[in-house]
């Protein structure tokens, strides 16, 4: 029997769940709770599935090889390993979550609330409260401009379902991407010349120093008045005076936003009650344990039989 150290801060309901799937699909290891391993125990653990894991809890664990992270998103880690990774000499692989499941799930979301801002959903809502009765021109799809920040394991599968559903995509990230019927543009230039001809525009980037309020005051004056916006990364990546600003000067027609800087939205954010904005509870692709736990499962067999390291974070990069 191998030893795993579960190492968390959900709560006690979701930490079962993972650990009845855990215990059924890896019979060989044994999953134990950070808490219930002494210092000297945990000094000899090598491997960890981690949700939320605290500094402190993982200062406990110095000899760790690798870490498996359930959640895709690694921004709130990433600057704790690279403290911890910088006093040691074998550094500390973090592996983050990446699950095919997750990205359809994404697409749906993605597809869903485009839909809902291409067919002027929010403003018939609008209208109904105040019974106007008022038929909004809708171009044709093929003529309405999709563009997605970010071309990774969510943003593909994302702009595969907008191709098919018929809309013109772009897409924006550092390298070069080449995904059919989709035009890529990179850099800070190409992010310019991508905003301008924006009509949707939606976020799938990782939280990063690079990303950090990437949409603000000057970025998204470049779209086109009318533009719409969706958040479905991370809420730091926008900066949310600059939106309500675009939103009420009538620059930018709406937003959809599922990610916030601090979750759950506060009772007194303004942006609960703007007309122009919808608020999602971080929802719009949420780990599936039953997949989730499989993917995961299968990494940690893998390594056991070959010692193959599943491809980790780039912690310079930070994603
Ligand atoms: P990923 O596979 O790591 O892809 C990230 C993409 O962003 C890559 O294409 C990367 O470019 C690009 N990128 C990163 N920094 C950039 C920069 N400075 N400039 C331009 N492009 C940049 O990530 P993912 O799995 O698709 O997930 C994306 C994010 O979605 C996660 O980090 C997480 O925050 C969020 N998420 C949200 C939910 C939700 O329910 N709301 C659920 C899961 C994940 P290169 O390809 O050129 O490296």
């Amino acid at each position: 029997m191998k030893t795993i150290a579960f190492i968390h801060s959900i709560d006690k309901i979701s930490q079962d769940n993972w650990l009845a799937q855990f215990n059924t699909l890896l019979p060989d290891e044994t999953i134990v709770l950070a808490e219930q391993l002494t210092d000297t125990q945990a000094s000899q653990i090598e491997l960890a599935i981690v949700a939320n894991p605290s500094v402190d809890a993982l200062k406990r664990f110095p000899n760790l090889i690798w870490v498996q992270s359930l959640w895709a998103g690694v921004e709130k880690i990433v600057d704790t390993f690279r403290l911890l990774n910088s006093e040691k000499e074998h550094p500390t692989q973090l592996v983050r979550l990446i699950d095919p499941y997750l990205a359809e799930t994404m697409a749906e979301a993605v597809l869903t609330w485009s839909l809902y801002l291409y067919r002027n959903i929010p403003e018939y809502m609008q209208q109904q409260k105040q019974k106007v009765w008022n038929p909004i021109p809708c171009p044709n799809i093929e003529t309405v401009q999709v563009s997605v920040l970010g071309t990774g394991e969510l943003g593909t599968v994302s702009m595969e379902a907008l191709v098919s559903q018929g809309f013109n995509v772009n897409s924006w990230s550092r390298g070069h991407k080449d995904i059919k019927n989709v035009t890529h543009y990179s850099e800070k230039e190409g992010l310019n010349s991508l905003l301008q001809k924006t009509d949707i525009l939606i976020c799938l980037l990782p939280l990063t120093d690079h990303t950090y309020k990437l949409l603000n005051k000057k970025t998204l004056g470049l779209l086109p008045k009318g533009a719409k916006v969706i958040n479905f990364a991370r809420g730091g990546i926008i900066n949310h005076d600059d939106l309500i600003n675009a939103l009420d000067t009538g620059h930018l027609s709406h937003a959809v936003l599922d990610v916030f800087e601090k979750e759950p939205l506060t009772k007194d954010s303004p942006l609960w009650h703007h007309p122009k904005v919808s608020v999602l509870p971080h929802i719009s692709a949420t780990t599936n344990v039953e997949t989730a736990s499989k993917i995961v499962a299968d990494n940690i067999k893998n390594f056991r039989i070959n010692g193959a390291i599943p491809e980790s974070v780039d912690l310079e990069k930070g994603y």
